[in-house]
């Protein structure tokens, strides 16, 4: 007999027919003789609605409220599921956060979980129940209401089966799991049955946006193995876990891309001690996310800099930069909205030798110019024109043969 924690996304639950549908999910499990416990998400655009509805009352609205508001789209999934599950004969009980004292940090709309009491879930699991719980929402130290950020149920579960010591978490979603690449872009991306928790973080922050990235890092920390599965078939999907000897034969095991970045370059400046600092903390202070940077050897005291920031902080980030280069002296400030990341990820590259040149090789023979490069130990990324980005993608896909059929080419 296992512990088993099952989330439910907004798809998943998007209607009571969905409802009914995840009850009899939920019940299949518990029939094998497991103990259940499901988080669920509000049903899908119901978080978006809670959203815009602030939005048309008042341009920021009290973060505190705000949580209240937005934390209610879980309450009614859960109420919802528990009553499909007594109605088919089975004992059931629903709880919101705070009923299982999910304790969070007070940073509202962006919450951390701090502690869980598992004491309740798990009576009422001895007690024959299944247990439903909502995921997205939390409680701080003095009771006021928070939530975990968008996408955050995911991080619910995970959090709830590492406080459970949980078997598995299985995250029910719309897709059959996680791909070597987007599906949309190449036809022959293969699920993938097994990804390290290192590589699911790269693929996830780099816009594979099957998990929150922060249920991965809470996974990785507390050892949760995390199932990502179709709630719309039976099929077994992917596991992330922690990385193992098999995984280290692949050099390669996804291809990820991000087309939400913008690069910035400042041209000339003197190459002094201090010129970073004061280039970067405005931006910094004005909350941007600084991503790759490059700046140039110099030869005659000058130097080039390039980094990328979040398409949305373009404009913000680009005035900064000009007020800096002023300051400094820079010949002057360029920027490119159009631009996107490409990258290779793989725990074996870390014993592989040659990908990066690999990388380069295809890009090459495609005529597709690298305009920034940076690496990790587990990852290739390069920035190309924004219309290369499908290109990219494929020609990488390919060159790594990671589909699961080749693509036949005429060889006469
Ligand atoms: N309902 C929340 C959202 O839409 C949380 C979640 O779905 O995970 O972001
Ligand atoms: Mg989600």
């Amino acid at each position: 007999m296992a512990l088993v924690v099952q989330k439910f996304g907004g798809t998943s639950v998007g209607s009571t027919e969905k409802i009914k549908n995840v009850a009899r999910r939920v019940i299949s499990e518990k029939e094998k003789g497991n103990d259940v416990v499901v988080v669920v998400s509000a049903m899908s655009g119901e978080t978006n609605k809670l959203v815009a509805m602030a939005g048309e009352i008042a341009e920021s609205p009290s973060e505190r409220e705000y949580d209240v508001l937005v934390s209610t789209g879980e309450q009614v999934t859960i109420a919802l599921l528990a009553i499909a599950l007594h109605d088919m004969g089975q004992s059931a009980v629903s709880y919101t956060a705070s009923q299982v004292k999910i304790t969070t940090d007070s940073a509202h709309s962006k919450a951390r979980i701090k502690s869980i009491d598992s004491e309740k879930i798990h009576k009422d699991l001895s007690e024959g129940r299944i247990v439903v719980v909502a995921g997205f929402q939390g409680a701080d130290e003095d009771g006021n209401l928070t939530t975990l950020g968008r996408g955050g149920s995911d991080t619910s579960a995970v959090a709830i089966a590492a406080a459970l010591k949980a078997d598995v978490c299985d995250i029910y979603t719309d897709v059959e799991g996680v791909y070597t690449t987007d599906p949309t872009i190449c036809e022959n991306a293969r699920k993938l049955d097994r990804i390290a928790y290192d590589e699911m973080l790269e693929m996830a922050s780099l816009g594979a946006k099957v998990l929150q990235t922060r249920s991965v890092e809470f996974a990785k920390k507390y050892n949760v193995p995390i199932h990502v599965r179709s709630t719309f078939s039976e099929n077994t999907g992917t596991m992330v876990t922690r990385e193992d000897k098999s995984m280290e034969e692949v050099a390669v095991s996804g291809i990820a891309y991000n087309k939400d970045e913008a690069k910035i370059t400042i041209i000339r400046v003197p190459d002094t001690p201090g010129i970073a600092a004061k280039l970067f903390g405005p931006i910094s202070d004005a909350n941007i996310n600084v991503d790759m940077i490059i700046q140039n050897v110099s030869e005659d005291g000058h130097t080039d800099m390039t980094f990328t920031v979040p398409k949305g902080d373009f404009k913000k980030a680009m005035s900064l930069v000009e007020k800096a280069g002023e300051e400094l002296g820079a010949k002057g400030v360029a920027g490119d909205p159009n631009i996107s990341k490409v990258s290779v990820i793989g725990v074996g590259m870390r014993s592989h030798a040659g990908i990066a040149s690999s990388v380069f090789d295809a890009f090459s023979k495609e005529g597709i110019n690298i305009l920034m490069i940076s690496t990790s130990e587990i990852k290739v990324s390069c920035v190309v024109k924004s219309k290369y980005t499908e290109l990219a993608v494929r020609v990488l896909h390919d060159t790594f043969k990671l589909g699961d059929r080749e693509v036949k080419e005429e060889t006469w």
